[in-house]
C-alpha cells in the first residue's frame, strides 16, 4: 500500500472515526483501592464511642508523621482545608502576597484568597512543569510573605533553590504536596523539608480517606496553630475537656470546622499500611510508559530528575506539535474514543473566569500556558494491570501512527 493509503487505513481504524476501540470499557485516569481490611477498620470505629475527634485521629496523625519523617501531622477534612490551614498558620493576611505557580489546581491559589492575601502567579519550568525558582524570584516584592510550591505530578519541586529564596527573604515555604505523598528529594521524604507541607487524601491521590488532608511540620508553634484553626479557633477539643472534667474553652482565632472523622482516619491508617506497595506499583507503571514511549517521538513524558523520586500521582505527556498533524483537542478525543480515560492537568489558574475578574492577563506565564496547550495525563493508579498499561500504550501508538506529521 502507498504511504497515503496506509495513513488512510490507520485513520479509518481510529475509534473516533468508527473503528474498533482498543478497550471495551473506559480506563479511568485514577482510582482508589478499597479492600476488606479497610472496610473492617472503618466498621470497627463506626461501632465505637468516638466517630470524630477520638483516639484514631491521633493514631493516624502519628503514623502519617512517622511515614513522611515530620514531627507533626495534623489531619483535616480535605487537601483544600490543609492549604487553608497552612496559609493561616503562616500568618497570611490582607495585603500579603504569596507566590503560586500558574499551572496547578485552583485550590493552591484559592487558599491565599481565603486569608485575604494576593496571589502572584509564577511561571513553571518547561521540562517538569513545576514552579520555576527564577520566575518565583522575579515575583518577589516587599509584601511577599510565602511561596506555595506544587510538586507537579508527584515529582518534587526545586526545594534547595526555593528554601534559599525563603530563608533570604524570611518567607514561609508551603509545599502543596497533594501529588507527592511518598516522593523523596535527595533521599528525604516530602513532608519533612518545607516549613509546612500539605497533602490531599482524595480518592485519585496515592491513598484516600474519602475526602481528607494532612499538614505536616517540624514546628511545635505552627502545629498548634493548625490544630486550633481546624477546630473553630478553639484551643482545646471536646475529648481533652472531657478528660479533665471541665467545660471552659477559649476561642482565640477565627477558625473553621475542618476536622477529619475517626472512621476516615481508620481508613487512612489501613491504607497507609499498603501505601509502600502501591507506590512501587505506580513507579513500575511509569517506567513501562517511559520505555514504551521512547519510540513515539510525538508524545514525550516530562523530564525525570535524578536527585528526586516521584510518587507518580500523574503521568503527564507533552505532545510535540511539529511531529503531529493534529492538536491536543483531537488527540484527547481520539484517546477517549479508544476508552482511555485521559485528562488534562491543569488549565492555568489565572485563566479561570474568577481570576480573570481579578485582573490577571493571559500570556504572562509562557511556559505554563504553552505546557497547558500540549499536555495530556495518561491513566496511572496502583490497581492497573499490565494489560491496562499495554492498552494505553497501544492506543497512543495507534493514534500517533494515524496522526504523525
Ligand atoms: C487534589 C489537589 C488539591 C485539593 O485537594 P482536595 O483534597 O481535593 O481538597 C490541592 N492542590 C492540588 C495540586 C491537588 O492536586
Amino acid at each position: 500500500m502507498s504511504r497515503v493509503g496506509t495513513r488512510e487505513s490507520a485513520l479509518a481504524d481510529l475509534a473516533v472515526h468508527g473503528g474498533r476501540p482498543v478497550r471495551q470499557r473506559l480506563l479511568s485516569y485514577g482510582h482508589q483501592i478499597i479492600e476488606q481490611p479497610d472496610i473492617d477498620a472503618v466498621v470497627r470505629v463506626l461501632k465505637s464511642d468516638w466517630l470524630t475527634t477520638g483516639p484514631v485521629v491521633a493514631e493516624f496523625e502519628r503514623a502519617f508523621a512517622d511515614f513522611v519523617g515530620a514531627r507533626h501531622a495534623v489531619a483535616v477534612s480535605s487537601g483544600t482545608a490543609a492549604l487553608h490551614a497552612a496559609t493561616f498558620a503562616a500568618g497570611i493576611g490582607p495585603g500579603d502576597e504569596v507566590i503560586v505557580p500558574a499551572l496547578t489546581f485552583a485550590a493552591s491559589a484559592n487558599c491565599v484568597l481565603y486569608q485575604g492575601g494576593r496571589v502572584v502567579f509564577s511561571d513553571v519550568r518547561a521540562e517538569t512543569l513545576s514552579i520555576d525558582p527564577a520566575s518565583a524570584r522575579n515575583g518577589l516584592s516587599e509584601r511577599t510573605r510565602a511561596i506555595v510550591a506544587v510538586d507537579y505530578g508527584g515529582q518534587p519541586v526545586d526545594l534547595q533553590e526555593l528554601t534559599e529564596i525563603s530563608r533570604e527573604r524570611g518567607l514561609t515555604l508551603i509545599e502543596d504536596a497533594s501529588h507527592a505523598l511518598g516522593s523523596t528529594y535527595r533521599g528525604r521524604r516530602i513532608g519533612s523539608i518545607a516549613d509546612l507541607t500539605t497533602f490531599s487524601l482524595h480518592p485519585v491521590k496515592q491513598m484516600t480517606t474519602g475526602e481528607g488532608g494532612v499538614v505536616t511540620t517540624d514546628s511545635d508553634e505552627l502545629a498548634l496553630r493548625l490544630r486550633t484553626f481546624r477546630n473553630h479557633g478553639i484551643t482545646s477539643d471536646g475529648r481533652q475537656r472531657e478528660a479533665i472534667g471541665a467545660w471552659h474553652y477559649d476561642m482565640v482565632a477565627l477558625g473553621y470546622n475542618y476536622r477529619l472523622t475517626d472512621f476516615q482516619c481508620a481508613l487512612g491508617l489501613s491504607q497507609l499500611q499498603r501505601l509502600p506497595g502501591w507506590l512501587a506499583r505506580r513507579s513500575e507503571i511509569a517506567q513501562r510508559y517511559i520505555e514504551a514511549l521512547s519510540g513515539v517521538p510525538g508524545v514525550q513524558p516530562l523530564a525525570v530528575q535524578g536527585d528526586r523520586e516521584s510518587a507518580w500521582h500523574l503521568f503527564v505527556v507533552r505532545l510535540v506539535p511539529k511531529r503531529l498533524r493534529v492538536g491536543r483537542t483531537e488527540v484527547f478525543a481520539a484517546l477517549r474514543a479508544e476508552n482511555i480515560g485521559v485528562n488534562v492537568h491543569y488549565i492555568p489558574v489565572p485563566w479561570h473566569p474568577y481570576y480573570q475578574g481579578l485582573g490577571y492577563r493571559k500570556g504572562s506565564w509562557p511556559a505554563a500556558e504553552d505546557g497547558y496547550e500540549n499536555i495530556l495525563t495518561l491513566p496511572l493508579w496502583a490497581g492497573m494491570t499490565d494489560a491496562d498499561v499495554d492498552d494505553v500504550v497501544a492506543a497512543v501508538v495507534k493514534i500517533h501512527t494515524a496522526y504523525t506529521a
